[in-house]
């Protein structure tokens, strides 16, 4: 059994073949050079807009794609090494990945108990029919789906989005993670009701599980994650202590996400005037900074040069010319 207090991924990289001829294979770089950890009992957001590289990295981090190069370290170990086998199954059952669309990831044929049981069933065999009830009540009643014997009764349909989404979170729980890949898990939800979710996520840090945190609003990563990552076109632009990044951003791409959230009591602030060069995708031969083509500050070094990281504070870190 490996230990599982972190998951420490480093220098990732993700091409995925897009088209070209016989000779020449095209490809699009979704990830370049993506380094981060996820810690027990802690969140971290992933922040971004769309196309920017964050599902597929989580993808990569519960092994449903493999990286092009880099490594995943648990426990001293590679989980990408071909050694790595036999901590496989463990590896799958502890990180778990939950989705945007809940009713996507249950079978509408079968009640909310016979989605719970089965993982609980397949990870502990040992246990009586009773002993699994009593598992699937706990786990429902853990994500807030009291009545516990009533809901484990329904059909997803029966259910709102919200409360399928708390199913997905205790069908996570059941097999047994330890670290919850959650992709935009409240952006198709009621506005109602997204902060139930992000409060019982957040309770479940208590217990000791680690949050990847999806999304692309840098509002709700600040209320939830300890720490933020900003990803720009499949690089990771700025990252660290989710107050430094969202309170002091110093990329420009940073600055742009936070100008863009609505703040009550204020008018919205004007973003500085962004670049419309068109977002060209990266490839494994791009040069330069990915963001040079929209930012207000745009050097030929930018358009030249990736920059390197520069550590600003502690746990402050950004990947701008600029500084
Ligand atoms: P995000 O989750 O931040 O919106 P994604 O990780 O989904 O971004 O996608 C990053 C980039 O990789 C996008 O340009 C997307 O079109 C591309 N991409 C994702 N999956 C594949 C795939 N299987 N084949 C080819 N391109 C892909
Ligand atoms: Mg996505």
């Amino acid at each position: 059994m490996t230990a599982f207090d972190e998951i420490r991924v480093e220098n990732m990289v993700i091409d995925f073949p897009v088209g070209g001829g016989l000779f020449r294979r095209n490809h699009l770089r979704a990830a370049n050079d993506v380094s981060l950890t996820l810690r027990a009992g802690e969140a971290l957001a992933i922040v971004g807009e769309s196309g920017s590289g964050k599902s597929t990295c989580a993808r990569a981090i519960s092994r449903i794609l493999t990286p092009t190069s880099g490594r995943i370290m648990v426990g001293g170990q590679d989980i990408l090494a071909p050694g790595f086998r036999e901590g496989r199954r463990d590896y799958a059952a502890r990180v778990q990945m939950i989705f945007q669309d809940p009713f996507g990831s249950l079978n509408p044929v079968h009640t909310i108990r016979h989605h719970i049981a089965r993982p609980i069933r397949v990870h502990n065999p040992q246990l009586s029919p009773a002993q699994v009830e009593d598992r699937i009540i706990a786990t429902l009643d853990r994500v807030g789906l009291a009545p516990a014997v009533q809901t484990a009764g329904k059909y997803p349909y029966e259910l709102s989005g919200g409360q399928r989404q708390r199913v997905a979170i205790a069908r996570a729980l059941a097999v047994g993670a330890r670290f919850i890949l959650a992709d935009e898990p409240i952006s198709m939800l009621d506005v109602s009701i997204r902060l139930g979710i992000l409060n019982l996520m957040d309770d479940m840090k208590r217990d000791g599980i680690g949050f990847m945190y999806i999304t692309h609003d840098i509002a709700t990563a600040r209320y939830f994650a300890e720490r933020t990552a900003v990803m720009y076109l499949g690089h990771m632009v700025e990252w660290g202590d989710s107050d430094s990044v969202t309170q002091s951003p110093r990329h420009p791409y940073t600055q742009l996400l936070i100008s863009a959230v609505p703040q009550p009591g204020r008018p919205r602030a004007h973003a500085r005037p962004v670049r419309k060069a068109d977002i060209a995708q990266r490839g494994p031969d791009s040069r330069g900074c990915p963001f040079a083509g929209r930012c207000p500050d745009t050097t030929d070094q930018c358009r030249a040069v990736m920059p390197p990281v520069t550590k600003l504070e502690k746990d402050h870190h950004v990947r701008c010319h600029l500084y």
